[in-house]
C-alpha cells in the first residue's frame, strides 16, 4: 500500500474535548468551529461533549443536518453569505447569525420578515483591544471581518425589522496563548456591555496550537479560571467561544510510505506518497509538520545516513515541502511516516486534485497502532 492514509482518533478527540470542558467554567458555552475539520467521525465525537456548532457556509449546514440531524446549529457566520445562505440558515433554526456588514443585517431583516422567522442575531465586531503586556493591537485594522465599533453600535440601536440584536461576536487573532486569550475577552465582553448593553458574547476562537511541541497544550484551566471572572463581573451573561484547530488538532495523523531517498548537493531527501495536495497546513502555516517514522523491516532501498532530511511529496513544485531540517534517525524507502497534528485545517483546506493523484483514504483508530500495522507488512519486492 502506498495510499496515504488519515487516521482520526476519535477516542482521543471526545478525551481531549471533555478536557477542554473540565477547564471551562459552568456557564461558558462551548462551540466548536467546523471549519477546522468538518469529518462526519469528528463532528459525532464532539456532539456529545459541544454545546453546539459553528457553521460557516451552507455545506457546512448540510453536513451538520446529515450528521446530527434535529439538532440545530448554534452559529452560522462568515463574510459574504449569500441571501440563499441566510435563508438556509433561518430555514434551519440556527440559533444565532452573526452578521458582518450592517448591508448583510438589512438582507437578512428583509428575509426573515418575508419567511416569518426571526433572525436572532450577534453583530461581529472588529474591535481594536489592546492586549496589556503583550505590546500587541488585535484588530481595529481595516478588514474584511465585522463591523467597525461605531457601525456595530449604530446597527444594535436601531436593527431593521425581523432581526434581533442578541449580542456581540469578535474574533480577533488566532495563534493566542491562554493570558493573550483571556485578556482578549475580557476587553471584548466590556466593550459589549458599555456600548451595546449586550447579553450576550461570543469571544470567538484562535486559541494556540503549538505545531513545534506536539505534546503542549493551550492553557484551558488557566483560560477557564479568566473566564470565570468575567462571569463573576457581568452576572446573567451568556458568554461563548468557538475554538476549531485547538480543539481538533491533535485527534488526526496523516499516514504515507517512503518512496524513495536521496541526496542533492549534501541534502538528504525522503520523498513520500501524497504531499501537500492531501496535507496542506505545513505549507498553509509555514512550519515544518512534526512526524515520526515506523522503519519496515527488510527494506532493500537506499536509506538516509540519520542526518537532516527534508521530506517532501509528489507534487512537481518546490514548495510541495511537508518538513524541512527534520531528524528522525535513518530513514528508508519502504517506511512509514505519521505526521502528526493532522486533525485541523488539513485534509479540508488541501488543494485535492492537485496532479490529479488518488485522495488519501480515511480510517478511524490510534495512528501509532495503525503505521505499526503498515511497517509490519512485508517491503514490495
Ligand atoms: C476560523 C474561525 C474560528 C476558529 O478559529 P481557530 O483558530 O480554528 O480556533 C472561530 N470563529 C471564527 C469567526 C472563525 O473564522
Amino acid at each position: 500500500m502506498t495510499r496515504p492514509v488519515y487516521v482520526h482518533d476519535l477516542d482521543a478527540l471526545a478525551a481531549h474535548a471533555r478536557s477542554i470542558r473540565a477547564g471551562l467554567p459552568q456557564g461558558v458555552e462551548l462551540l466548536y468551529a467546523v471549519k477546522a475539520n468538518p469529518d462526519p467521525g469528528v463532528l459525532g465525537a464532539l456532539a456529545p461533549v459541544v454545546d453546539g456548532f459553528e457553521a460557516a457556509s451552507r455545506g457546512e449546514l448540510r453536513r451538520l443536518a446529515e450528521v446530527l440531524p434535529g439538532r440545530a446549529p448554534a452559529a452560522y457566520a462568515g463574510p459574504g453569505k449569500t441571501d440563499e445562505d441566510l435563508a438556509a440558515a433561518l430555514a434551519a433554526g440556527v440559533h444565532r447569525i452573526h452578521v458582518e456588514s450592517p448591508a448583510e443585517l438589512r438582507r437578512l431583516g428583509g428575509l426573515a420578515v418575508a419567511s416569518g422567522r426571526p433572525a436572532r442575531v450577534l453583530l461581529r465586531v472588529n474591535l481594536p483591544v489592546d492586549a496589556p503586556g503583550a505590546s500587541l493591537v488585535m484588530g481595529g485594522g481595516p478588514s474584511p471581518f465585522g463591523m467597525d465599533p461605531a457601525d456595530a453600535v449604530e446597527c444594535a440601536r436601531r436593527p431593521p425589522a425581523g432581526v434581533q440584536v442578541r449580542g456581540i461576536h469578535a474574533h480577533l487573532a488566532s495563534g493566542l496563548d491562554a493570558p493573550l486569550a483571556g485578556a482578549v475577552a475580557a476587553a471584548v465582553v466590556r466593550w459589549a456591555v458599555a456600548e451595546v448593553g449586550a447579553a450576550e458574547v461570543d469571544v470567538g476562537g484562535g486559541m494556540a496550537v503549538d505545531y513545534a511541541d506536539p505534546a503542549a497544550r493551550f492553557d484551558w484551566a488557566s483560560y477557564g479560571r479568566e473566564l470565570g471572572g468575567i462571569l463573576d463581573a457581568y452576572p446573567g451573561l451568556r458568554l461563548r467561544i468557538e475554538p476549531g484547530r485547538s480543539v481538533t488538532a491533535y485527534c488526526g495523523a496523516y499516514l504515507t510510505e517512503v518512496v524513495d531517498v536521496k541526496r542533492s548537493y549534501g541534502e538528504w531527501f525522503v520523498v513520500v506518497a501524497g504531499g501537500t495536495h492531501h496535507l496542506r497546513t505545513p505549507a498553509a502555516k509555514g512550519h515544518p509538520q512534526p512526524f515520526t517514522v515506523h522503519r519496515r523491516r527488510g527494506t532493500p532501498g537506499p536509506r538516509t545516513d540519520g542526518g537532516p532530511v527534508t521530506v517532501v511529496g509528489q507534487l512537481c513544485t518546490p514548495k510541495d515541502v511537508l518538513s524541512r531540517s527534520a531528524t528522525a534517525g535513518p530513514i528508508a524507502v519502504g517506511d512509514v511516516v505519521a505526521f502528526a497534528m493532522a486533525g485541523a485545517y488539513a485534509w479540508n483546506i488541501s488543494h485535492r486534485d492537485f496532479l490529479l493523484h488518488e485522495p488519501p483514504l480515511f480510517r478511524t483508530g490510534d495512528p501509532r497502532e495503525v503505521a505499526a500495522d503498515w511497517a509490519a507488512r512485508p517491503p514490495r519486492p
